[in-house]
């Protein structure tokens, strides 16, 4: 029997126009390979650990929201 591949759920940061979707953790906004891992908007429903530290971090500082336009921007230019 095989048992299913259990995909890490990162947390949804950035998604770009054709619906990519980066993750909180990536130091680079990239599209999420969806065959190694799954995106959640749920804090709680997050199990990749990196993400995990980062949404503590981004709650003390509160500063998930202000980075978003610039690393959209990111996001498009290295898709060009
Ligand atoms: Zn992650």
């Amino acid at each position: 029997m095989k048992t299913p591949l259990k995909k890490v759920y990162h947390r949804a940061m950035f998604v770009d126009p054709d619906g990519n979707v980066s993750a909180l953790c990536f130091r680079t906004p990239r599209a999420i390979d969806l065959k190694k891992a799954l995106w959640t908007n749920r804090d709680e429903a997050v199990t990749c650990p990196s993400c995990k530290a980062a949404i503590n971090d981004a709650k003390e500082a509160d500063a998930i929201a202000p980075k978003e336009a610039a690393a959209l921007d990111a996001l498009e230019k290295g898709r060009k």
